[in-house]
């Protein structure tokens, strides 16, 4: 990818933990990973190697030892980044590392203990100070999301009923890039509240989970913060500025054991690590910055990171190291990981008034409120006027008051309003009641009316204060700097504050320029090189020489050792593509086998493939369109002739006259009118219509109504004359009662 003006390289810092109690009782090989905090480096020993064989050096932005505090971590490497979010900027802190290494360490830590606070409170700490020491003029809104990754499935944390929520879609928009439809998130006002969501995520992800660590192994958390600030530009105008924090703790990279497993485990193993595996394509491909596609598409992770790998979005990635021999692999292939990620350039920019910002939606909604309000309070005002004709006292200076004395004022006038009103009305019932020439009617009358004015003058008092409530709880939820948090921290923590990040920004420029000391050394050492004889100068070329030997020996070992993990790790695939081709093979026997050829082309005629959810689904029987009119399909159409759908069979029977049911289109043919007017038209119907029944009856009339009926029948000639060598149970067998 080339370097452009705004692009910079995502942040990569490795971290070891101490030796555990377990590890420490297993030998004296010991650790196996060495830490130059000065340099940045990481020296790895193998400990199956012979002495001879060089150790492993990988340098990094930033290495935190075991020794590490979580606070050196949070100021030198995370906080720049956090402050970038709250300027508007895209940012991602993921961890990455084997289970057991310090990923949920590093992210959460203990909550309880401010010294092993991890990541994410100490984000809150400080989102929430920011905010509260930030000018007066400035408008926050902070909102935070909950979501996992398991089994390549998105689920809500913060759904109430997580346990049987279905799994959510991913969806793109030019404006925010990828998003999570219908993901739970929540306004939060302080850091009580946000550390409160985190809490309901993570026993959500407990309650789901059997075993947790098992599950937490296998399951990606992402806590998704939403900072939108707005502050008045120069131009006057409100300008919003979003920033966007994700806070991923990943799951674990091990290698899972796929071997042996069968039907639903085997789609799961396929699934554990397909997000990780895709993460390392991912950033393999825009390290290498030579291939074109990058497979963001193929899980729903790299989906979700896309924009804090080679995006928009300034990115740290924390390496977790076990520091165990056993692990040594592992570690390895961490570090390799890592190694490749500092190579991926993001290109981050100020999401300056994108036009989904909520922030902006809160402030109209605010303002029609506040117009609301504005507008009952006038209301009141003039009735108030119209009742005892004199002004408000408070008239005059009302409109150069304060909002909130105004707001004040509103519910002050509104309470007053009523009280009059009220102490009036119970004046005139008592007159009503007093008053001696009223008829008992014209009494109870009046005293109902002025009951009913009571009536509408509370529910306009309680329409107010519900639209008061649901103003202060709207102007509530955002936070203006300086005034809604109240910063207890005195000047001289705020010094100390500012000097522990200078040192940190100071140890980390120190450390940059050590780095570059370091590359140009040799080339410097070269130059300033004179030599004064022969003998010097191959003396000095020999050592250069077997330097130079030296790094070759072990860029080929490199070489090797990426070649053996490539070979591992294509035999997995390799073995996870027979495990699926022969679990394709049993699906495709039973489909074969046991269901009708007919039934399957249904099936497979309705399926259409949905690239957005990567998924086969069902085409609906009913198109869309009428779906939404919930009106029935149409009939089909009948035969002509028919007044409904007919049989074959049906059709053959009426032919034949078998049997009576089947002349049901014709009613004619009911034994409505058996008894025969006259005996004489009985003996020419004998005559006349040998075929018919004789206690039919052949007048004219009923002549032509059986004419008629017949005519309802038409019957098709191809039945008729077919009707002979059409066997009715042959008929009956193939559709009995289908139309055709
Ligand atoms: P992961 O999330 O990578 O599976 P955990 O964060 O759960 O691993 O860490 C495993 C154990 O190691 C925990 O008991 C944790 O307290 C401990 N641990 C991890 N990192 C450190 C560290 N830097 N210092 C002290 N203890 C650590
Ligand atoms: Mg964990």
């Amino acid at each position: 990818m080339s370097k452009n003006k705004s692009s910079e390289s995502v942040k990569v810092v490795v971290r070891c933990r101490p030796l555990n109690r377990k590890e420490e009782s297993n030998g004296p090989a010991g650790c196996i990973v060495q830490m130059d905090l000065r340099l940045g480096q990481v020296i790895l020993r193998n400990p199956r190697a012979p002495a001879s064989e060089p150790q492993k050096t990988f340098t990094f932005d930033a290495v935190y030892d075991a020794n590490s505090k979580q606070g050196d971590l949070y100021d030198e490497s995370v906080r720049p980044l956090i402050d970038s979010v709250l300027a508007g900027f895209n940012g991602t802190i993921f961890a990455y590392g084997q289970t057991g290494t310090g990923k949920t360490y590093t992210m959460q830590g203990a909550w309880m203990d401010p010294e092993k606070r991890g990541v994410i409170p100490n984000a809150f700490d400080h989102i929430f100070t920011h905010i509260s020491r930030s000018q007066s003029d400035k408008q926050y809104l902070v909102r935070a999301s909950y979501l996992e990754i398991y089994l390549e499935e998105v689920l809500d944390l913060l759904d109430p009923n997580h346990g049987n929520a279905r799994a959510l879609e991913l969806r793109e928009s030019p404006e925010s890039g990828v998003y999570v439809r219908d993901l739970t998130s929540c306004v939060c006002k302080s850091i009580k509240e946000i550390e409160e969501v985190m809490n309901v995520g993570n026993q959500a992800r407990a309650v789901a989970a059997t075993d947790m660590n098992e599950h937490s192994s296998r399951s990606h958390a992402l806590f998704l913060i939403t900072v939108e600030c707005s502050q008045p530009g120069p131009d006057g105008r409100k300008h919003i500025r979003v920033g966007r924090l994700n806070l991923v703790d990943l799951a674990g990279s091990e290698r899972q054991a796929k071997t042996g497993v069968q039907g639903e485990r085997l789609k799961e193993a396929a699934k554990i690590n397909l997000s990780l595996s895709a993460l390392g394509n991912v950033i393999s491909a825009l390290a290498d910055g030579r291939s074109g596609h990058v497979p963001y598409r193929d899980s729903k992770l790299t989906r979700l990171l896309q924009d804090s790998l080679g995006g928009n979005a300034k990115t740290v990635m924390v390496a977790t190291l076990g520091p165990a021999p056993q692990h040594y692999d592992e570690t390895l292939t961490t570090l390799r990981y890592a190694n490749r990620a500092k190579n991926i350039q993001n290109q981050p920019r100020v999401n300056e008034d994108p036009k989904d910002a909520l922030l902006r939606e809160f402030q109209m909604e605010i303002a029609r409120l506040r117009a609301q309000l504005n507008h009952r309070k006038w209301r009141t005002k003039q009735k108030k006027e119209q009742v005892d004709g004199e002004g408000w006292e408070r008239d005059g200076d009302e409109e150069t008051e304060g909002e909130e004395d105004e707001e004040e004022g509103v519910e002050k006038d509104a309470e007053e309003y009523v009280k009059l009103e009220e102490q009036r009305l119970e004046r005139e019932k008592q007159d009503i009641r007093e008053d001696q020439f009223m008829l008992a009617e014209e009494k109870q009358r009046l005293l109902g009316e002025k009951e009913k004015m009571m009536g509408v003058l509370r529910k306009e008092q309680e329409a107010t204060e519900q639209l008061t409530a649901k103003y202060k709880a709207m102007e509530s939820k955002l936070l203006v700097g300086g005034k809604n948090i109240i910063d207890h921290t005195n000047e001289q923590q705020k010094m100390l504050e500012g000097k522990r990040h200078e040192i940190a920004e100071q140890t980390r420029s120190e450390r940059e320029i050590q780095q570059q000391m370091l590359v140009r050394d040799d080339e410097t050492v070269e130059l300033r090189e004179t030599f004064t004889s022969l003998q010097q100068e191959v003396e000095a070329k020999t050592k250069k020489l077997k330097k130079l030997y030296a790094k070759l020996q072990c860029i080929k070992a490199e070489i090797q050792d990426v070649n053996d993990e490539h070979v591992r790790s294509r035999q997995e695939l390799e073995q996870t593509q027979n495990e699926l081709t022969r679990e394709l093979k049993f699906k495709y026997l039973i489909i074969e086998n046991f269901i009708p050829p007919e039934e399957k082309n249904k099936i497979m005629n309705r399926l259409t493939f949905d690239p957005e959810e990567d998924q086969w689904k069902f085409q609906p029987l009913v198109p869309a369109e009428s779906k939404s009119s919930s009106q029935m399909k149409k009939r089909p159409a009948s035969a002509v002739g028919y007044k409904r759908p007919i049989s074959q069979y049906a059709r053959v029977a009426i032919v034949m006259g078998a049997h009576s049911r089947y002349r049901a289109e014709n009613i004619m043919f009911l034994e409505l009118d058996m008894t025969p007017p006259n005996s004489a038209a009985l003996d020419r119907s004998t005559e006349s219509e040998p075929n018919q029944s004789h206690s039919l009856d052949n007048s004219p009339t009923k002549d032509r109504r059986v004419r008629k009926s017949r005519s309802w029948c038409q019957t098709p000639k191809s039945i008729t004359s077919s009707s002979s060598n059409v066997s009715l149970a042959a008929c009956h067998t193939a559709t009995p009662m289908t139309a055709q």
